[in-house]
Formats: C-alpha cells, structure tokens, sequence
C-alpha cells in the first residue's frame, strides 16, 4: 500500500511554490489513511520566521486537521532530510513515519540529533531524492 512516490510528487509541488517566492524549495505533505491532510512549503521569509520550515507547519496544520496534537498512523513526506528542530517536532508528534528526499550533510538531523524521531518512527529516505536536490541546487545557484 505504500506507492509514495504519488505523496513525494506532491511534497516536490510544495518545494516548487516554496522557490518561486525565492523561498529555500523544502515542501511537505502529511498522509494519514491514504488522504493528504497537510501541506505545507518553507516559509521562513514570508513569514520573518526562522521557525517556518515545512515540516512545521505541516505538523500544526495536520494536527489541527486530525484535531489531536499526536501524528499517529500518519506520514510525512518531505523533500529534503529534516533539520534537528523539524526531526524533534516530529518526534514529539510521534508520526507514524517519515519519508524524506535528499539528505542533507550540514543541516540534517543525522549529523547532529539522529535520536530526535520517536523510538517507533519508521524512515525512509532517498525517495525521489534527485528532484529534490536538483530544486535545492537550482535555488542556491540562482542565490549566487
Ligand atoms: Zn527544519
């Protein structure tokens, strides 16, 4: 039952709406029973807001679609690994699990809180790993 590329698809939407406000492209969505029931991109300018990142306002929004803080039987799919702020949040969600893109070697989680998901979160990474650092390489390059 798990065709995730569909949700990467939509998640890489999110990234592509997040860059063409000159937005860093990270988008997310939030599955829970086969249903998006968040998306969300990086806001951090729009917003003035450091804490913006997609993953955190899918979390909010997702939570307040589900009308319970927890992210149980959930999923989120984000273009790019999630930062130690984002992995934390989501370990507090207790999401079900996380399917993320492109690693990210100097902001990930991995580098310096790979304990931040919760015991029980499942993750995969790498899934159309390519367009997201494409979209990521694109932006920084035109940032140049
Ligand atoms: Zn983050």
């Amino acid at each position: 039952m798990f065709s995730g590329e569909y949700y990467m698809k939509q998640a890489l939407v999110e990234a592509r709406k997040a860059f063409d406000k000159g937005e860093v492209p990270i988008g997310a969505v939030v599955v829970c029973a086969g249903r998006i029931i968040a998306r969300a991109h990086n806001l951090t300018e729009t917003l003035n807001d450091v804490t913006a990142h997609a993953e955190m306002q899918a979390i909010t929004s997702a939570a307040s679609m589900l009308g319970g803080k927890y992210l149980l039987d959930c999923t989120i799919y984000v273009t790019v690994e999630p930062c130690p702020m984002c992995a934390a949040a989501l370990g507090w969600s207790q999401i079900s699990r996380v399917v993320y893109g492109a690693g990210d070697e100097k902001r990930g989680y991995l580098k310096i809180a790979p304990q931040a998901f919760h015991p029980k979160t499942k993750i995969v990474s790498g899934l159309m790993a390519q367009e997201a650092a494409g979209l990521m390489k694109q932006f920084f390059q035109s940032k140049r």
